[in-house]
């Protein structure tokens, strides 16, 4: 494995406080940056300051967004150490992105040391406080300076560490959503399953336009028949309907959540009904107005378990569990903190230590 070199910040900045976090505002002391050309594959791995750096007019990403991302999150654990969640199932999923949009693979073992590596030189970015975390932003954009629309022959991978706040602060929150019955996400054999940037501009006017009307997100249905749920903004979505769990398949438009993963084992492993299947709106509706609507919540790396208080779809509305948290979310909501934490049994062997 080749050695990565390591320019370390001579301007280190002010760790923010646990009241000042947020999320995605405040950036480490330093990023992983790798670069890729034809005749030397992925090459110069390095660890550097964070900061700016320059760009040309005509980098191929800016014009035609050959690009792609992950989201991934690092926990302080009570003995001090910093547990990396699932980081090589994230890294795996980061070269499915990149094969749909002509981006050449990384080698994951290369990657995932850099990244620990990054993890130990900024350690001291992983907050401790309950909830928190440190988010983690690897991505890679196409960097020739060419206005023809071709893969680009050239491109830059980096990391960035983002400490976040706990996101439920004030406790779970169950959220209004909206049920966009207009515009689209994402079309199956196109690039909603992988993570690009082009499916969160496509995203964007529904999502004003919700909260305009006072909602927080939006519940996308498929782009052929407007009929079948999809995703909660940028969440996979899970219904509880008399006793059943149930999360639409992964049909090519949808986002293979880790979150949406790790949530589907646990309820297994607790021989809760799990099905993956396609659910329609009509049906989600009819089973509020029947009473049998038992939990309906998203599941995503930001907020790991979101609760949905209440749907509104063509002038109707219903509240789900009296707009209150419900059992199930609540339980899986403590387990995977727990297991991220270090709280709870680690059975699936989704954490990796990074001693400090
Ligand atoms: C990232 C993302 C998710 C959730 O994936 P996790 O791996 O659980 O964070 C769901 N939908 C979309 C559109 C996403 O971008």
């Amino acid at each position: 494995m080749a050695d990565i070199a390591i320019k370390l910040s001579e301007n280190r900045k002010n760790i923010p406080t646990t009241d000042e976090l947020g999320f995605g505002i405040h950036f480490s002391d330093h990023m992983l940056v790798m670069d890729y050309n034809l005749e030397k594959g992925w090459h110069d791995t390095r660890i550097e300051p964070y900061g700016p750096f320059q760009i040309d007019p005509s980098m191929m990403a800016l014009h035609y967004g050959q690009a792609i991302f992950e989201g991934m999150k690092a926990f302080r654990a009570n003995d001090g150490n910093i547990n990396l969640f699932r980081a090589r199932d994230h890294f795996r999923r980061f070269n499915d992105s990149a094969r749909r949009v002509c981006i050449p693979e990384v080698d994951i073992e290369e990657i995932f040391s850099g990244l620990e590596k990054l993890l130990e030189i900024d350690s001291a970015w992983v907050p401790s406080a309950h909830g928190t975390a440190l988010y983690i932003r690897p991505f890679i954009f196409a960097t020739d300076h060419f206005l023809g629309v071709r893969p680009s022959h050239t491109y830059k991978l980096m990391i960035i560490l983002s400490p976040v706040g706990a996101y439920y602060a004030e406790g779970f929150n169950p959220v209004k959503i909206m049920v966009e019955d207009e515009y689209v996400r994402a079309v199956r054999g196109g690039i909603g399953e992988i993570k690009t940037p082009g499916n969160y501009a496509a995203s964007l006017l529904a999502a004003v336009k919700a909260q305009k009307k006072g909602f927080t997100q939006v519940l996308w249905l498929d782009a052929h028949e407007l009929k079948w749920l999809e995703e909660v903004g940028t969440m996979n979505i899970m219904v509880k309907i008399d006793g059943e769990v149930i999360t639409p398949p992964l049909n090519g438009s949808i986002l293979p959540g880790m979150t949406r993963d790790s949530t589907i084992k646990i309820l297994k492993d607790w021989n809760i009904p799990i099905v993956e299947k396609q659910i329609s709106i009509d049906e989600v509706m009819q089973s509020g107005s029947d009473g049998r609507l038992e939990e309906m919540f998203g599941t995503g790396t930001a907020a790991v378990i979101s609760p949905v208080g209440s749907i509104h779809y063509k002038d109707k509305d219903s509240t789900i569990n009296n707009g209150n948290v419900g059992e199930l979310s609540q339980k899986l909501f403590d387990e995977i903190t727990g297991i991220q934490y270090g709280t709870q049994a680690d059975i699936n062997n989704w954490i990796d230590i990074v001693k400090v």
